[in-house]
């Protein structure tokens, strides 16, 4: 895949990038190693006070970041605005609470029989961050912010369609004052990657993106003896179950599904309603999703922008084709408008079943598949039947319900009359083919630290 920005909105070639020569990579990867051993070394207040300007400056030029943003994945321009007011606040986060999450922490040391024993987060050193264009801004600093903060140095391999704002992010981290290599960009196509994760002198990786790339680079990662989390796909159930306020839940439903042009990994993506209240239910979220203003991302009136590539529309359309071929029933939308750009209308599909692919793979776009329960124990069976386990969520004031559905959905968060989202606060990742370890929080952080025991006698 060429490296390049082309505007999905319109499909014009906006800029197209070489990959970087096997020298040069080279030399970043010296440079990185080299500025490894002297960040480690720097205190953290003077890192939160990098990750503070980090946040400044993304505050002060939200409007032309934006507009980069959507130029090259046409997520609209609100929303790119709202992704960059929340990767200033995840800097911030992490330049408030570093220091705490970063602290000794005191064991039993009479029970060891030792004078002095603790635990010392320490960095690992060189981070490699593979990372998807959906949040081209976000699903970076999600790693950066704690990764800078521990003192990791990082190195980032970015989407091929997203290489602006890839390099706004090296730059970005440059002019907020940390040592020149701190932070890296490096434009490689993927099959550079094997190379760069087996040098010895990076330490770990990380990879947001398809179980195809998390599978690749946990392969190598494995082989190499070194640390991974992957975050990858995810085909969340959203359960309504009769007591839920159907109106909110539709509403939330829509959002949900819709959010940035319906592609987001925690997007609720499958939607399983207790027969009791399955016709209310989708009548109003039908109404609700056909309400969506499909188009231009720079029209502030707009909710769902293009797809952010020709090939992701492309996968939309054979999922959707399938299940219609194979019987199932599209209650809204489902055709491709005419004109350029990779726009796909909010779509919601009925009569799912196994033999469809639409059962078994996540929909990368704004595709609503329904799906009727009888009662709690086939809606709970409905949200496992997934390979996947990210997000879940469940709509019921009904306490032994939620409960149930706390205990017994395989994800990694389960969200009660909401919808999944990512909060620096709150603890992200999946189980299942979802992926493993864990980003945000302290938990995030600790990934890529090496935990320290100390025994002094
Ligand atoms: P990919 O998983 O291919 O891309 C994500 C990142 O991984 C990119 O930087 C990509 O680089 C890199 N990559 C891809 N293959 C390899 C590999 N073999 N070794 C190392 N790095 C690799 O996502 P796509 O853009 O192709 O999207 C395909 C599907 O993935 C979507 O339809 C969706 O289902 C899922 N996805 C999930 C995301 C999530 O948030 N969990 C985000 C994006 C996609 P390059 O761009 O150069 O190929």
């Amino acid at each position: 895949m060429a490296i390049a920005s082309i505007n999905p909105a319109t499909g014009e070639l906006l800029e197209e990038f070489d990959a970087l020569t096997d020298a040069e990579v080279e030399s970043r990867l010296a440079t990185a190693a080299r500025v490894a051993v002297e960040y480690r070394g720097t205190d953290v207040a003077q890192r939160a006070h990098g990750l503070r300007s980090a946040a400044d400056i993304l505050d002060a030029e939200v409007d032309t970041l934006a507009g980069t943003m959507t130029a090259e994945m046409g997520k609209t321009l609100s929303a790119s605005k709202a992704e960059i007011a929340k990767c200033a606040k995840g800097l911030r986060f992490y330049a408030d609470h570093g220091a705490d999450f970063l602290a000794d922490e005191a064991a039993d040391a009479g029970a060891v029989g030792a004078s002095r024993a603790f635990h010392r987060y320490q960095p690992l050193g060189v981070v490699l961050a593979v990372m998807p264009w959906n949040f081209p801004l976000w699903q970076v600093i999600r790693f950066a912010a704690p990764s800078l903060m521990a003192g990791n140095v990082g190195l980032l391999k970015h989407a091929s369609n997203v290489p602006r704002t890839a390099l706004y992010l090296e730059d970005l981290f440059t002019r907020a004052g940390l040592p020149k290599g701190a932070f890296q960009t490096l434009l490689v196509s993927s099959s550079q990657i094997e190379a760069i994760l087996q040098d010895s002198r990076v330490a770990a990786a990380t990879l947001t993106g398809s179980e195809g790339a998390g599978r690749a680079v946990g392969r190598t990662a494995g082989e190499a003896l070194k640390k991974v989390v992957l975050e990858l796909g995810g085909s969340d159930p959203f359960v309504v179950l009769p007591s839920a306020d159907l109106e909110k839940a539709a509403q939330t439903a829509t959002t949900a599904r819709c959010q940035n042009n319906g592609q987001s990994c925690i997007a609720a993506k499958r939607f399983i309603v207790h027969q009791d209240v399955y016709d209310d239910f989708i009548a109003k979220f039908v109404a609700r999703m056909g309400e969506q203003k499909v188009g231009d991302p720079t029209d502030e009136s707009t909710a769902v922008g293009p797809l952010a590539t020709e090939q992701g529309r492309q996968d939309v359309i054979d999922l959707v084709d399938d299940a219609v071929a194979k019987g199932a029933e599209v209650l809204l939308g489902g055709t491709v408008p005419d004109g350029p750009g990779w726009f796909y209308p909010p779509t919601v599909i009925a009569g799912i079943t196994e033999e469809m692919d639409l059962y078994a793979e996540e929909v990368f776009g704004p595709v609503a598949a329904v799906y009727k329960a009888a009662d709690l124990d086939e809606a709970v069976r409905l949200a496992n039947v997934t390979r996947f386990g990210l997000g879940s969520n469940v709509w019921t004031t009904d306490p032994d319900e939620i409960e149930r559905c706390i205990d017994d959905f395989e994800a990694g968060q389960v969200f009660v009359n909401g919808m999944t989202t990512s909060y620096p606060e709150l603890a992200f990742g999946g189980v299942k083919d979802s992926g493993h370890g864990r980003e945000l929080t302290r938990h995030g952080m600790h990934e890529f630290c090496n935990l320290k025991t100390v025994w002094v006698g």
